[in-house]
C-alpha cells in the first residue's frame, strides 16, 4: 500500500537544531527551527519557531543534530541488490560479460524484493527521492517497471522510475547476450505506455518515469535518437550511461568514428532535459558542451572505484557550470547501497584530482541534494530547506560519540562517519526514525531479499 500525504493542515516543529539549508547563499542556521505544514516546509529561519502555530502534532527538540534536505539519487539499478558481491575484480565490460547472464533471469518477484531492498538502504542513509535506471526486461519475466514502482510506493521514497531498453546485442556488435535484449519497437511502446500509464508530473509528484535507453555499446543509434524524439514529445526526461570507462571511448570511436559525447550529440542526446550517470572520461570540449547545453552528470564515486573506472573531473564540471548530482549506482558494483556516505567518498576522491580544495564539503551536500534536483529536474520542489518547498528532510544526530567532537556540523556529516539518522521526512511523512524504517517491517525485507538472491543464483542460466 502506498504512503498517503499527511493531513494539509497538521503541524511538525523541530527546534534548537542546527540547519544547512543549502539554498542559493549557502544559508545555516547554529540554533534555528523548521516548521513542517502538511507535506511542505512551512518556516524555516533563526531561533526558536513562531509562538503562534496550532495544531502542532509533534514537536522535536533538535539539540545535537544537523538538519539538511533530503539526499536525491540520480543512478542506480535497483534489481541489482540481489546480485551484490560478485565479479568482485573485473572492471566494467568483463563485470557486465559475467553478469548479464544472471540479470537476464529477473522476473517481478525478484525485482520487487530487490527494489525494497535498494529503497530500504538509500532512506536508511538519508535518502529522500531516488531514480532507478531499469533497462533488463526478460521476456517471460512479467511486469518487472510495475514491481519496481509498487515496492518504493509501499517505503515512501520519492520515486524517479527509469524505462530502460537494451536493443544491440552481441550479433549487432553489442555486449549483452542476444537473448537479453529487446526489439526496437517493442522498447518504444513500452516506454509511451510507461509514460502514459505512472508519470505524474504535478507538484509534489511521488512518481516520474523518465526514458532511459541502457549505453552505447548495449543500445541501437535509432533506438538513441527515437528515445529522445519520445521523450520530448511526451515531456519526460532522457537518461543514460556515458564516458563511463576507456573501453567505452574506444568502442564509440571504433563503431561511431568519435567519442561518446560527440556521439550523444549527434543523435540529439545533450540537452536541459538529458543526465547521463558517470562521465569520467570527458575531455574540455566534452565538458563545454555538457555546460552549454544543461546536460547533467550523475557523479557515482564508489561504483567507478569499485570498477577502476577513473575519477570524473568534478570539479572542473562545477567550475564550468555542469549540474551534477551524486548516485549510488547499481549495488553490484556498490555494495553499501547508501547514498549519505556517497558525500564523503565524493569528497574524498575528487581530492585525488591533486587538491585539497578541489571539493568542499559544503559542495559535496550541495552535488547531494540540489544538485542531484537539478540534475532530476525538480529544482523548484527538493534539493534545499526553503518555505514552499517539499517537507524532505533529514535529521541527523551529531552529537554521539562518532561526530561530538566535530564543531563543524556540516563537517561532522561530510567528513565524518555517516552519523545516525535521527528522523527523515518525506513528503512531511516520518519514513524512518532511529535508524528504522517506519513504513514496512525491515526483517521482511531482508528474509525476501536473501530468498530472492537465493532463488535467482539457483535458476540455469
Ligand atoms: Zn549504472
Amino acid at each position: 500500500m502506498a504512503v498517503q500525504p499527511p493531513p494539509a493542515d497538521q503541524r511538525i516543529v523541530i527546534e534548537n537544531v542546527a540547519i544547512a539549508t543549502v539554498d542559493a547563499d549557502d544559508t545555516e542556521y547554529a540554533r534555528g527551527h523548521v516548521v513542517i505544514l502538511g507535506n511542505t516546509i512551512e518556516s524555516v529561519g533563526d531561533g526558536p519557531a513562531p509562538q503562534w502555530l496550532d495544531n502542532v502534532v509533534r514537536r522535536i527538540n533538535g539539540e545535537g543534530h544537523l538538519i539538511t534536505p533530503g539526499l536525491v539519487n540520480t543512478h542506480h539499478h535497483f534489481y541489482q541488490w540481489i546480485t551484490r558481491g560478485l565479479a568482485q575484480n573485473d572492471i566494467l565490460f568483463d563485470w557486465l560479460v559475467a553478469l548479464y547472464p544472471t540479470w537476464a533471469r529477473i522476473d517481478e518477484k525478484l525485482v520487487h524484493a530487490a527494489s525494497q531492498g535498494s529503497a530500504a538502504a538509500l532512506l536508511k542513509s538519508g535518502c529522500t527521492t531516488a531514480s532507478d535506471h531499469h533497462y533488463v526486461f526478460p521476456k517471460d519475466g512479467g511486469d518487472v517497471l510495475g514491481a519496481s514502482i509498487e515496492a518504493v510506493r509501499e517505503l515512501g521514497l520519492r520515486f524517479t522510475a527509469l524505462r530502460g531498453s537494451m536493443d544491440r546485442g552481441k550479433k549487432d556488435g553489442g555486449l549483452p547476450p542476444d537473448h537479453a535484449v529487446e526489439e526496437l519497437d517493442d522498447i518504444l511502446t513500452a516506454s509511451e505506455a510507461a509514460v502514459d500509464t505512472y508519470h505524474d508530473s504535478s507538484f509534489g509528484s511521488m512518481l516520474h518515469i523518465a526514458i532511459a535507453p541502457c549505453s552505447p555499446f548495449s543500445v541501437s543509434t535509432d533506438l538513441l535518437r527515437q528515445s529522445a524524439e519520445l521523450a520530448r514529445r511526451k515531456g519526460v526526461r532522457l537518461h543514460t550511461h556515458g564516458s563511463e570507462t576507456a573501453e567505452e571511448e574506444q568502442f564509440c570511436k571504433e563503431l561511431f568514428g568519435m567519442g561518446p559525447t560527440d556521439y550523444f550529440e549527434s543523435v540529439g542526446w545533450l540537452g536541459e532535459d538529458v543526465w547521463m550517470a558517470h562521465c569520467v572520461h570527458m575531455n574540455d570540449s566534452d565538458i563545454a558542451k555538457f555546460a552549454e547545453t544543461g546536460t547533467g552528470v550523475a557523479h557515482c564515486p564508489s561504483s567507478n572505484a569499485r570498477l577502476a573506472a577513473g575519477i570524473a573531473r568534478v570539479p572542473d564540471m562545477l567550475r564550468a557550470g555542469v549540474p551534477v548530482g551524486l548516485g549510488v549506482d547499481g549495488t553490484a558494483s556498490n555494495e553499501s547501497g547508501e547514498l549519505g556516505t556517497e558525500l564523503r567518498n565524493a569528497l574524498l576522491i575528487n581530492r585525488l584530482h591533486g587538491s585539497p580544495a578541489a571539493l568542499t564539503g559544503r559542495q559535496a551536500l550541495r552535488l547531494g541534494t540540489m544538485g542531484g534536483a537539478r540534475v532530476l529536474g525538480r529544482q523548484g520542489e527538493i534539493g534545499s530547506i526553503e518555505v514552499g518547498k517539499l517537507a524532505d528532510l533529514a535529521l541527523w544526530k551529531i552529537d554521539g560519540v562518532l561526530h561530538s567532537s566535530i564543531a563543524d556540523p556540516v563537517a561532522a556529516l561530510t567528513f565524518g562517519a555517516l552519523p545516525p539518522l535521527a528522523v527523515l521526512f518525506v513528503n512531511g511523512n516520518a519514513v524512518v526514525e532511529k535508524g528504522q524504517l517506519t513504513t514496512v517491517d525491515e526483517d521482511r525485507i531482508a528474509r525476501a531479499c536473501a530468498r530472492a538472491a537465493k532463488e535467482l543464483a539457483a535458476r540455469p542460466l
